[in-house]
């Protein structure tokens, strides 16, 4: 797995966050709740996180890092914003749970029908996987049909069908990707190469009537950052409303993060009138509690239950502190010029980058949107999974231990985008690209 030369943090000895991480793995498969985390795709040892404030977090070790994660995106805001702090105190009081409905869920519902158009009716539920799982049944009651389309390199949480891999061809459906998922579980997962316009009407000429569903990360966030093109986005929804299928945005990495109307705003700017059927959102709207949500048109939401035949429940569904937290974030992004500041922000980091990568002659490339951005060791910037995978990984590790000996963290693995917060400076941004330097120079 490793590889030899990776250079490896030398934290203090005896290092905490080695400690906790030879405890953990005693106990807990790998020593991680979720895999990325456990540095195994980089080699070294994870940072056991002991706080968070602003653009920061501090390790077992009480070493500081500029935190380029941010929870995998929903800490837009940075971490432990006054005003959603105060709105998560002041909710803890009144109650963790209920299991009955409560204010905060209707006005959680009005601000994201308020703000994503493509939304007249939302559902709350505590992750994104529940999210895209649920849209995925939704989808598939609602339309009558079993297939679905999914694109290589697209994550969409790890509900069994979702966990698939392309099959060796059109004809034939995906296999999985994990151990534990029946092949007959993945069978009518289709999946189809990004960004491949000709590969997509095929499939729609083969399968079309059949389709419940083609669901895509219209900016993907989980093979580094990849957009669809916008002819890519165009024939999705052209192939989707010529066959009866549904057009489902998993907006849950890319939801009030690249724009406040979500990705699909983005393309409704060179696409006009254009809207997704149904949406799946997470990370950002909880503000770095559990809390997710899927949505869409009237009549396709009219399907779940208790209106509809297709179920769907929650013991924790639009729990009171998660949407107090939520809501909190959500209202901070609202204010006048956030994501001009955000953008340029993280614009000046992808900038930064390019121009010391250049500088020292290093392949590079990089792009964003709103706080999220992607950075490549290559070139030119890929368009499909195959591509990003391209990139030289030894030398994406080596990169990624000299940033965080610098007190930088980036996401653990090349196919990871990035997130940049309200809170980071401009000093953050000089002194993570100063650091980058210092490493390309030294190459
Ligand atoms: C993070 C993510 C998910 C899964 O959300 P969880 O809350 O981790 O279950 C689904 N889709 C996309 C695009 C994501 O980035």
């Amino acid at each position: 797995m490793e590889s030899p030369d990776i250079k490896t943090a030398k934290p203090p000895v005896p290092s905490r966050n080695a400690a906790l991480f030879e405890r953990a793995q005693q106990l807990i498969p790998g020593g991680v709740n979720s895999p990325v985390r456990a540095f195994r795709a980089v080699g070294g040892i994870p940072r056991f996180v002991q706080r968070a404030q602003g653009a920061y977090f501090w390790d077992a070790d009480g070493q500081r890092y500029i935190d380029y994660i941010g929870s995998w995106g929903p800490m837009i805001l940075g971490h432990g914003h006054p005003a959603v702090l105060e709105a998560v105190q002041k909710a803890v009081v009144d109650g963790f749970s209920y299991g009955a409905p409560t204010e905060r869920e209707v006005e959680m519902a009005e601000e994201i029908v308020k703000l994503v158009p493509s939304i007249e009716m939302v559902r709350l539920v505590s992750s994104g996987t529940e999210a895209t799982m649920s849209v995925i049944r939704m989808a598939r009651g609602a339309t009558g049909r079993g297939k679905i389309i999914k694109f290589e390199g697209c994550y969409h949480g790890h509900s069994d069908a979702l966990l698939v891999k392309a099959g060796s061809g059109l004809a034939t459906f995906g296999s999985p990707t994990s151990a534990g998922v029946p092949p007959e579980v993945v069978k009518d997962t289709l999946v189809l190469e990004y960004n491949n316009i000709a590969q997509l009407e095929e499939a729609f000429s083969l399968h079309g009537r059949d389709i419940a569903c083609l669901m895509i990360e219209p900016i993907a966030g989980n093979m580094n950052f990849v957009r669809a093109s916008v002819p890519f986005i165009k024939r999705c929804r052209e192939l989707c409303t010529q066959y009866g299928a549904l057009l489902v945005f998993d907006e849950v990495m890319t939801g009030f993060r690249v724009a406040l109307g979500g990705a699909q705003s983005v393309y409704a700017q060179s696409l006009p009138g254009f809207k997704p059927d149904l949406t799946a959102l997470g990370k950002v709207i909880g503000g770095g509690m559990p809390m997710a949500a899927f949505g869409g048109t009237r009549a396709v939401m009219e399907h779940l239950a208790p209106l509809g035949g297709v179920y769907q429940a929650g013991t924790l569904s639009g729990n009171p502190v998660a949407t107090a937290c939520g809501l909190a974030t959500l209202r901070e992004i609202q204010k006048p010029g956030f994501y001009d500041a955000l953008s340029a922000r993280t614009h000046s980091l992808t900038r930064g980058l390019s121009d010391a990568a250049k500088q020292y002659g290093v392949p590079f490339s990089a792009d964003s949107e709103g706080g999220m951005f992607g950075f490549f060791l290559l070139g030119t910037l890929p368009q499909n999974y195959p591509q990003v995978m391209k990139t030289d990984s030894p030398a994406f590790n080596r990169f990624f231990h000299a940033m965080l000996d610098s007190g930088v963290y980036y996401a653990p693995a090349l196919y990871e985008a990035g997130f940049v917060s309200a809170a980071h400076s401009a000093e953050d941004i000089d002194a993570t690209v100063g650091a980058a330097a210092r490493f390309f120079a030294s190459r």
